[in-house]
């Protein structure tokens, strides 16, 4: 079910009329709803999300749906993929021209030879572990697919054992 969704979406945002509906909204107003739906998974696996959102941030021009879509995808991999006790943070700051989003987790982290691969489409570093945990791989392509129609981009720094963080650059226009 999970994965005719998540193929319905990309196929979705991948069709040639797909437009963004750019709204100039607040970033709260984006993560706060997100966060919203994990709060029941976060407080059953015992894992502790700290958020870190400045006060003076300018409204950035987002398609809301979409980029609820991105922070979820992110959220829901941040905690499949860290154990109970660890910590989840998501902070936003400004960074030249760019609003820059940080989601941080302690999980398990990800081998460097993974790394220039993981927004492909379908990639997962541990098939067996991912299928148990109920992944597609579809995630990260449709999050990275999001951010470049926005002129935008992820990135992500990982080492094995200790974490991962997925940065998300978008333009204040
Ligand atoms: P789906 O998102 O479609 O449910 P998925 O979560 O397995 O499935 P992606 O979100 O695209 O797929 O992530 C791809 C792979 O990258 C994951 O299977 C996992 O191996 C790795 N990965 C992603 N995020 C993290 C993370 N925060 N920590 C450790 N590994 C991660
Ligand atoms: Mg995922």
């Amino acid at each position: 079910e999970y994965l005719v969704n998540d193929l319905l979406t990309l196929s979705a945002i991948e069709s040639k009329g797909e437009t963004l509906q750019l709204e100039k909204i607040p970033l709260t107003s984006v993560i706060n709803p997100v966060l919203h739906l994990f709060k029941d998974r976060l407080e059953n696996k015992h894992v502790r999300l700290n958020l870190n959102i400045p006060e003076g941030l300018p409204d950035i021009s987002l398609d809301r749906i979409k980029m609820e879509q991105v922070i979820l995808n992110l959220l829901d991999n941040a905690i499949k993929f860290t154990p109970s006790g660890g910590n989840i943070s998501v902070q936003a700051s400004l960074e030249h021209d760019f609003l820059r989003i940080d989601v941080k987790d302690t999980g398990i982290g990800i081998e460097p030879k993974h790394l220039p691969h993981l927004f492909e489409r379908f990639y997962r570093v541990d098939k067996g572990r991912s299928r148990e945990l109920g992944g597609t791989g579809l995630g990260l392509s449709i999050v990275k697919h999001i951010l470049q129609m926005h002129d935008g981009r992820v990135a992500v720094e990982s080492d094995v054992g200790q974490g991962s963080i997925f940065s998300l650059f978008i333009p204040i226009t």
